[in-house]
């Protein structure tokens, strides 16, 4: 039998938030009104239809790149069933609380934070250390976002279950914005059309696509479907494309972001890209100044040639 009890929002907790938002809500000078429209986070869900696409690669790459650019962010790990967001930044010691400890009363939300070491405007919130996903409602993660906000958090990422699964809902429900996170496989790529329906059922319209482990020799063969192409069959926004690389298990294992490396790999380039361009610091192509030019100009070569258009990455 379901324990209800546990599936109710700990009264304390909301209460909590509650007051935390109320605090600002009674700022009635017009002054603060426009601070506080100008400071308002951008909540961002990373999510995928398929799972193991790179949806946590992708969020502590994205996340750690626009912490470098100077935005207080904070990331929330949302996959309960398959946390690894602390793993990938090398934070797994340091989780004593979760959210769902902020939840039962056991700890303030600050004491949950965890902050980067290496860059202290980024840190780390985790849902849950088990398998408890039913346990936090939607209220919850609405509540949850907006005490966020009021830590002056710019950007909020959410690393999201697979669009499918069962805390998909719970989870996208605070953001306002989506990435949708896909390699060019077919059974990726319909996921990926379903999870973009499912965002836009639940009222998130702003929604970019970020193509990951694309790998040009199989392009170049036709044996996998260009970045033009999957993004014109899913009609999404592209934030960017990452290449297939091997540093990716490297950095994993040393719970060290690709984009912290001193010199950045063809896929640590593609992830600082698609930060600048999410925060709108970068509405171009590849910097042809790059040191990378050389390599990286011939990958572009590479797709301009299968897909008659400009690699974005
Ligand atoms: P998800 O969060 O969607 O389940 P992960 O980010 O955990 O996916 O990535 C799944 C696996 O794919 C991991 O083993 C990761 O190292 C690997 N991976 C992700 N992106 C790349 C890439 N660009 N190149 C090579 N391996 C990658
Ligand atoms: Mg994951």
């Amino acid at each position: 039998m379901k324990n209800f009890s546990k599936i109710m929002p700990n009264p304390r907790f909301n209460h909590q938030l509650a007051s935390m938002v109320c605090l600002s809500n009674s700022a009635s000078n017009t002054q603060n009104i426009l601070e506080e429209a100008q400071t308002s986070p951008r909540i961002i869900v990373v999510t995928s239809g398929k799972g193991g696409v790179g949806k946590t690669t992708a969020t502590a790459n994205i996340g750690m790149s626009i912490a470098r650019l100077g935005y207080k962010v904070v990331l929330i790990d949302a996959d309960i069933g398959l946390r690894n967001l602390d793993l990938l930044l090398g934070l797994e010691n340091r989780i004593l609380y979760t959210v769902m400890d902020v939840l039962e009363g056991q700890c303030r939300l600050d004491q949950a934070l965890i902050r980067d070491k290496r860059w202290k405007n980024l840190s780390l919130l985790s849902i849950s250390k088990n398998r408890q996903r039913y346990n936090v409602t939607r209220k919850n993660m609405q509540n949850l976002v907006k005490a966020l906000a009021n830590l002056n958090f710019r950007y909020i990422l959410i690393d999201c279950p697979a669009g499918i699964d069962v805390g998909f809902i719970n989870a996208i429900s605070p953001a306002q914005e989506a990435l949708i996170v896909t390699t060019s496989e077919i059974p990726a790529i319909r996921d990926a059309d379903r999870v973009a329906g499912l965002l836009e059922a639940n009222g998130i319209y702003d929604i970019k696509l970020l193509i990951n482990r694309v790998r040009s020799d199989l392009i170049k063969k036709n044996d996998m479907m260009s970045v033009r192409d999957v993004q014109e069959v899913l009609g999404v926004p592209l934030l960017g494309a990452i290449p297939e690389d091997n540093q990716v298990i490297v950095s994993t294992n040393r719970g060290e972001p690709l984009v912290l490396k001193k010199k950045l790999t063809l896929s640590g380039i593609a992830f600082e890209n698609a930060a600048r361009r999410l925060v709108g610091k970068q509405d171009y192509f590849i910097d042809l100044d790059s040191p990378y030019k050389g390599v990286f100009q011939k990958i572009i070569d590479l797709f301009d040639r299968t897909t008659n258009d400009e690699f974005k990455s």
